[in-house]
């Protein structure tokens, strides 16, 4: 069994305050005099019985949320996502983020994304992984809303946005919401990549791609219900970007033996392992690696397999992707 830290990776699925340290998120919310929820205050990973609902997650995810305040504090967070990501193997990594819950702290949706790009270009400066954002709205936005926020994405897309995200709790949205703002993303080159599936059924999945030319999509679980869904998904390629620690704690799954990997790659779809919100589930990147390994008992050449979509299913300029392919070829060799 070789060592998964030294797996080269790509990440494709993480959320800017998800990806904070908590060490971080405390020190910012003494310096704003902020009191943090218990489990953030005491690093209580503890979900009990697991099946809790969105609001708890969406409790915690805020409050973290509410002590980033300055472009420092957002520079310290790429910056530290960078190095966590690093030490763990990474050498391509998108950041999704939603810049309107930002925008109020940093002067407004464009100063916070200029704030966060450049940010990315520095961490990839000094600690040497590629950097993309995947520029985010809400499933709860309105279709303007939306088709603003695809028009800033767009407007980035030479400074190092990659992607457009539809984030939060997908129960809320409509595909047909996002149609038009899709559109606008995808000429401009960049990545369609909602989350679905999650709570909503295959019927929301399937639509995401049909209607708005999801390449990838953020979870998808319940697509593998359906074999129709299956079939569309492995026709068109999408990836799935699987974060095996989100699951159980929010009633998605009662056991980590029903991840749906093994329907994925069965059926063909390609699949990216990814950490989504480390800061609340409480495992990073080489921790979803280890869960397929130890779980579902996938081999060092299966979990290079995995390494290896996540590497074809990302941005990553093509000079990167090839050493990333390398480094991967040599690990399993
Ligand atoms: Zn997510």
């Amino acid at each position: 069994m070789r060592e998964l830290r030294t797996l080269p990776k790509s990440h494709l699925h993480l959320h800017f305050t998800g990806s904070a340290r908590l060490a971080t998120i405390r020190e910012f919310a003494y310096r704003y005099g902020i009191s943090l929820p218990p489990a953030l205050a005491n690093q209580d990973f503890d979900w009990g019985d697991g099946g809790q609902d969105w609001s708890y997650f969406q409790g915690r995810y805020e409050a973290a949320r509410q002590t980033i305040r300055s472009a420092e504090d957002v520079r310290r967070i790429i910056r530290e996502a960078a190095e966590d990501d690093v030490t763990e193997g990474s050498g391509w990594l998108e950041l999704q983020v939603d810049p309107s819950s930002y925008a109020r702290h940093l002067g407004g949706v464009n100063p916070a994304v200029e704030v966060m790009v450049d940010a990315c270009q520095d961490a990839s400066r000094a600690t040497g992984i590629g950097i993309g954002l995947v520029l985010a709205v809400s499933w709860s936005a309105s279709p303007e809303h939306a088709e603003r926020m695809a028009r800033v994405a767009a407007r980035y897309a030479h400074r190092g946005v990659v992607g457009f995200g539809i984030s939060n709790d997908e129960r809320l949205g409509e595909p047909d919401t996002f149609v038009s703002a899709s559109h606008i993303a995808r000429d401009a080159g960049l990545v369609v990549t909602p989350h679905t599936g999650f709570y909503t059924d295959y019927h929301h999945v399937r639509r995401c791609v049909e209607l708005l030319g999801a390449r990838r999509i953020g979870h998808g679980i319940t697509a593998a219900l359906s074999s129709r869904t299956l079939d569309l998904l492995a026709q068109r390629q999408v990836t799935m970007e699987i974060c095996p620690t989100s699951y159980l704690p929010l009633g998605v799954l009662s056991s980590m033996t029903q991840l749906p990997v093994a329907a994925f790659r069965q059926a063909g779809i390609p699949v990216a392992l990814a950490a989504d919100d480390p800061l609340i589930f409480g495992t990073r990147l080489v921790g979803q690696y280890e869960i397929l390994r130890a779980v579902h008992g996938l081999d060092d050449q299966a979990l290079a397999g995995l390494a290896r979509q996540a590497v074809g299913a990302s941005t990553a300029p093509l000079e990167v992707a090839k050493q990333l392919l390398s480094g991967i070829d040599a690990w399993v060799k």
